[in-house]
C-alpha cells in the first residue's frame, strides 16, 4: 500500500489523479450457504486518510450462524490503524461498525438517523459494538463535504439512516457504497431510493462491501 501512495503523489503533476481508493478483506460471512465478503475500504485523500466502515474483529454468539471467518484489521501486519485520520461508517449493522472500537480518538462520521435507529431498536445490531468505549461519533445530517471532493450522502434504503462516501476528482467519479447495494442487479436495476440515488450521481465506479469487484455502469445503460 506503501508504494501505491508515493506513486499517486499529490504534486502539481497529478492533479488530476483520482484518490487511491483500496479495498481490505476483513471477513468473511455465510449468507443463505454462500461465503460472502466483507470488505472495507481506504481512500487516500491529499488531505488525509479515510476509512469507510471497520468490518468486525471478533465473533458473537448473535451471529455464529454466519459463521464469520475474520481477518481483523487489527491483525493485519501491513494496516497502520494509527495512520487513519477518518471513520465513517455507512450504517451501523455488525459486519460494519465492529472495528469501530480500534479508533477510539478518531472521529467516526455517520448519519444521526441512523445512530439513533442501532441505539434504540431491537436486533439491529450488536449494540456493544456500537457503543464501544471510547468511540467518538460525529452525527451528520444529510450531505456533508468532508473533504475537498469528497462527500457524505445520504442513500436511504438498506437502512433509513445508509450513506455513501462519493469521490470526485477532475470529473471522475466514484463511490463507496456500503450496502445500499449489495449485489450489482440492484445498481443495473435501481429499487430503493438510495440506490436510484447512486445511479442518478453517475459513477465510474461503485464500490459495495460484500462484492471483489467495483460495479461499473454497462455500455448498453449509455444507449
Ligand atoms: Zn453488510
Amino acid at each position: 500500500m506503501a508504494d501505491s501512495r508515493t506513486e499517486k503523489g499529490e504534486g502539481p503533476g497529478n492533479a488530476v489523479s483520482m484518490p487511491t481508493i483500496t479495498p481490505v478483506l476483513v471477513a468473511e460471512l455465510l449468507a443463505e450457504g454462500e461465503r460472502m465478503p466483507v470488505y472495507v475500504h481506504v481512500i487516500d485523500h491529499p488531505e488525509g486518510r479515510v476509512l469507510v466502515d471497520t468490518g468486525m474483529t471478533q465473533v458473537h454468539p448473535a451471529v455464529d450462524d454466519m459463521d464469520p471467518l475474520l481477518t481483523p484489521l487489527s491483525e493485519q501486519t501491513d494496516f497502520d490503524l494509527a495512520g487513519i485520520d477518518i471513520v465513517v461508517n455507512t450504517h451501523l449493522h455488525f459486519d460494519h461498525c465492529g472495528g469501530n472500537h480500534l479508533f477510539t480518538g478518531t472521529p467516526v462520521y455517520v448519519q444521526r438517523a441512523e445512530l439513533d435507529d442501532a441505539l434504540s431498536e431491537e436486533d439491529y445490531t450488536i449494540r456493544e459494538w456500537v457503543e464501544a468505549p471510547g468511540v467518538q461519533y460525529v452525527p451528520v445530517d444529510g450531505t456533508l463535504e468532508l473533504l475537498r471532493g469528497l462527500r457524505l450522502v445520504p442513500t436511504p434504503g438498506h437502512t433509513r439512516g445508509s450513506q455513501v462516501v462519493l469521490v470526485e476528482k477532475g470529473g471522475h467519479s466514484v463511490v463507496i457504497a456500503g450496502d445500499t447495494a449489495v449485489f450489482f442487479d440492484e445498481l443495473d436495476d435501481p429499487r430503493t431510493e438510495g440506490q436510484r440515488l447512486i445511479r442518478a450521481l453517475a459513477p465510474d465506479e461503485v464500490w459495495l462491501s460484500h462484492q471483489h469487484e467495483p460495479w461499473r455502469p454497462s455500455s448498453e445503460d449509455d444507449a
